[in-house]
């Protein structure tokens, strides 16, 4: 079976069910073998009737005695039926489901699953999963041989749409797998399977989707997740080097007396850690091959300046230095720091957005940068601010569309915590400068999860502040992870709601990425002139504001969002000399959601909180948005250090052995499919 066929010529699927695939990323069989249950329902005891007890999750088989529809008197469809085994019977009903009297015929062999309820000692179901196993015959068939798929075992349960249900898909995976499995071709090597204690490709595939017990799973998963993790791996690994063999980028001289200039007039020194991330990226910049270095460094622990400092260099080699950022307001701001910052060594700081197009020696902007910007001198450097919000696709499409021989050195800067391990993982190919080191005096932010009959207080406390010349920020909730019209209409509304509440004194005022540039910018100088006291903000749109009178935040319905996310907003307050705040306000009465804030209040290190949403709500999270590459992640658990650091092992022994994986055909295709799926545009 060609595993790249499109789903749609398949038996039974048309182009109907295709639709609703997509909706799932399903397009082709591969896909769908791919589309992995995400827990299962333990429908594996079988029970005799008369040993059934109240309440239990159990199957029952039997035959089929009698079945008919009533109608109650609003017209709805009651379905009663009587199955019996050698033990006794059991009543089952049905709601609006007439048409079963249809499918189930006296004396059928049917097999049920559900909970079981016992009234006045009758037996009975209500609503189970029931499928045919024979028509007619009594003869039962034994436990372990499974004939049902939809009950009587580990009933997979996979992730749906609307119109496409897990018992659906089940059927479709269960007639597919079997042919699938047996063309598949295991693409790792024997030696490495036995090595790592892997179970076959073929076999993991089948057991996912259907096992028999929950060791059979956890054993499907372990080499599913391998694979994950190795191709990517493998992928990164060979990224590499390509990159080392074929790319060349612009020497660079270092030019010292402007460098002392530049740091002697800094407001501050330098931390030891922003220091050691300085020299290594200059070291990278003075060999030629180009840099693609990761600078991580936790909200607040002053990434820009050690930018500024690489495009100073860059820009003293008579190279463009383009400096982008996610939002238009951060990159307007970062022109106004590296002006500032960049004053006495009489550099031009550019801007290039959407809407304001001005080239300088360094120049500032949006995507807008990576898309429109022309220049006759070639790129030296390209800094990528807050990167994960880029996505990988862009991050390729920087390189691919410069149509020099050269290619620029790339910073990319994320404040998203990634532990070391995890950004090797994603990113083996990048170089990680990490600063883990804040700038001296910076205080600990004093957080409060604010429960519903205490917004009262808060606002109240909010007023005061403000009265006595402080300022505060409101994020309001979280509707969807983009800046959509939906996400706009409950930020104004929201706002609306606000100005009622707060004292006719307070000034606010909104922010959202739907308003004009002119708008944004004057809202965000009001603001930081104090002319707004308010701050009403999406959850988008804030990243990187700073404003060190600014001495609270408050952030609605916290409880959706990661800690690693909530930390960058927290990290929007306390820049300044004056005590700060951030008040986390939920409705979420669960218990786990209030244990994740809670560690906010304790926690104040970004690197912490994230591994703890790494633990309790997997890797996505800890990202917030998509397109960091982590969809492509089914299995993989990366709190899973041995698996990730095996994989990592395994991929560098292959390619020592095997550079071009000309022995490794189905190895080279699986990692050429990944390479497409990380290059296209979200
Ligand atoms: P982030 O890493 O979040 O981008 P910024 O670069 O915006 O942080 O820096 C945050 C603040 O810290 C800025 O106001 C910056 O001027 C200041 N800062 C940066 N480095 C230092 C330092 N070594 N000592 C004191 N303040 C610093
Ligand atoms: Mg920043």
């Amino acid at each position: 079976m060609n595993p790249q066929t499109p789903i749609n010529n398949l038996p039974g699927i048309g182009s109907y069910y295709a639709r609703k695939l997509k909706k799932l990323e399903v397009e082709t069989v591969e896909d769908l073998i791919y589309h992995f249950p995400f827990r299962y329902d333990d429908f594996s005891k079988i029970f005799s009737i008369s040993n059934v007890k109240q309440d239990e999750k159990l199957s029952i088989q039997g035959v089929l005695w009698q079945i008919k529809n009533l109608r109650t008197k609003k017209g709805k469809f009651i379905t009663l039926a009587t199955v019996a085994d050698q033990s006794g019977t059991v009543e089952v009903i049905w709601f609006n489901q007439s048409y079963l009297t249809k499918n189930l015929k006296p004396g059928m062999q049917i097999s049920l699953s559900g909970k079981a309820t016992i009234e006045s000692s009758k037996v009975k179901l209500i609503s189970p999963s029931y499928e045919v196993i024979r028509t007619g015959t009594l003869k039962r068939k034994s436990n372990s041989e499974h004939s049902t798929l939809h009950t009587g075992r580990l009933v997979p349960i996979y992730p749906e749409t609307e119109g496409l249900s897990s018992k659906w898909l089940r059927s479709k995976i269960a007639v597919i797998l079997p042919l699938y499995v047996k063309t598949v071709t295991d693409f790792l090597p024997e030696k490495l399977i036995k090595k790592q204690q892997l179970k076959s490709l073929d076999w993991s595939l089948s057991k996912i989707h259907l096992p028999e017990n929950y060791r059979e799973v956890e054993l499907a998963r372990k080499r599913l997740a391998f694979d994950e993790i190795f191709l990517v791996q493998l992928m990164s690994i060979i990224r590499q080097k390509e990159w080392l063999e074929k790319m060349s980028a612009p020497k660079i001289k270092i030019n010292k007396s402007r460098i002392i200039t530049f740091t002697q007039n800094l407001p501050f020194t330098l931390t030891n850690a922003q220091q050691r991330a300085v020299s290594e990226i200059t070291s990278d910049m003075k060999k030629g091959i180009p840099t693609n270095r990761l600078l991580e460094g936790d909200v607040g622990s002053g990434k820009t300046v050690v930018a500024t400092h690489a495009a100073l260099i860059a820009c003293d080699n008579n190279f463009d230095t383009l400096f982008a950022a996610p939002t238009e307001i951060l990159a307007f701001q970062h022109q106004k720091t590296l002006e500032t910052l960049l004053k006495p060594l009489s550099v031009k700081v550019g801007i290039w957005t959407g809407s304001k197009k001005q080239k300088g020696d360094i120049t500032c902007g949006t995507h807008a940068l990576l898309t429109t910007f022309k220049t006759k001198r070639q790129v030296g450097l390209v800094i990528v601010d807050e990167q994960h919000r880029f996505g990988v696709a862009q991050r390729a499409k920087l390189f691919l569309d410069q149509s020099s021989k050269l290619k620029p050195h790339l910073l990319t800067m994320t404040a998203t915590p990634i532990p070391r391990t995890l950004a090797l993982t994603l990113y083996g190919d990048l170089n990680l400068s990490i600063l883990d080191e804040m700038p001296k005096g910076r205080q600990k932010i004093s957080t409060f999860i604010v429960p519903n009959n205490k917004r009262q207080d808060a606002h109240i406390f909010i007023e005061k502040e403000i009265k006595r010349g402080r300022q505060a920020f409101i994020i309001t909730p979280f509707v969807e992870p983009s800046e959509s019209i939906t996400t706009v209409k409950a930020a104004t509304e929201e706002f609306d709601k606000l100005k009622e509440k707060f004292s006719t004194q307070i000034k606010l005022g909104l922010l959202h990425g739907k308003l004009k540039t002119k708008e944004k910018e004057s809202t965000i100088n009001k603001f930081k002139a104090n002319k707004i006291n308010l701050l009403v903000a999406t959850p988008v749109v804030e990243v990187g504001i700073d404003v060190p009178n600014a001495t609270i935040m408050l952030i609605e319905s916290a409880d959706r969002f990661g800690l690693a996310q909530l930390h960058q907003l927290r990290g929007r307050v306390g820049r300044g000399k004056h005590k700060s705040y951030c008040f986390l306000f939920t409705d979420s009465k669960a218990e786990s959601s209030l244990k994740r804030l809670k560690s906010m209040e304790k926690i104040h290190v970004g690197f912490e909180l994230a591994e703890i949403d790494l633990k309790m709500r997997g890797a996505g999270e800890i990202f917030g948005l998509r397109q960091s590459g982590f969809e492509n992640f089914k299995v993989a658990d990366f709190s899973d250090r041995k698996t990730i650091s095996a994989a990592q092992i395994e991929a560098k022994t292959l390619i020592n052995s095997d550079p071009n994986l000309s022995k490794r055909p189905e190895l080279k295709e699986r990692i050429s499919k990944l390479q497409e799926q990380y290059s296209q545009p979200n």
